[in-house]
């Protein structure tokens, strides 16, 4: 027997979940939840230095429903000088944010359009020797 809500096992004869107060069920429903955050990769987009532009990508992806984040943005605010903040887009939806963004007169500093989103790196890349000259 399963709870509902909290996806608690229980054995046979419980009816309830002690945590919850809900009626257990035989089979649990398949879950609903969204995928955690910490399992949806994210690949970086542009580096800007102007909070401006920042403002303006927030308002543009947040319109077409765009998973994204500022990294280091706070930072870029104490320190203009410092790192850019890095604008980071889920890796699925690149291509999509990168065709909103194109089109866009932004002061960014480094962009990264590519076609093709990279895949998550699942070798490790062994730096050749230099060869000797
Ligand atoms: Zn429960």
């Amino acid at each position: 027997m399963f709870c509902p809500k909290c996806r608690a096992e229980y054995r046979a004869g419980f009816v309830i979940c002690a945590h919850c107060r809900k009626k257990l069920v035989r089979r649990l429903p398949p879950l609903e939840t969204e995928p955690a955050p910490e399992y949806v990769a994210f690949y970086p987009l542009l580096a800007t230095y102007n909070p401006g532009d920042i403002a303006l990508i927030k308002s543009l992806l947040d319109g077409e429903g765009i998973v994204y984040f500022f990294q280091g943005e706070h930072f870029t605010y104490m320190r203009p000088l410092a790192d850019p903040a890095r604008l980071m887009v889920r890796t699925d939806q690149l291509p999509a944010a990168a065709d909103i963004l194109k089109d866009l007169d932004l002061s960014y500093v480094a962009i990264n359009l590519e076609k093709h989103p990279p895949q998550p790196v699942d070798k490790r890349s062994k730096k050749r020797k230099d060869r000797p000259k």
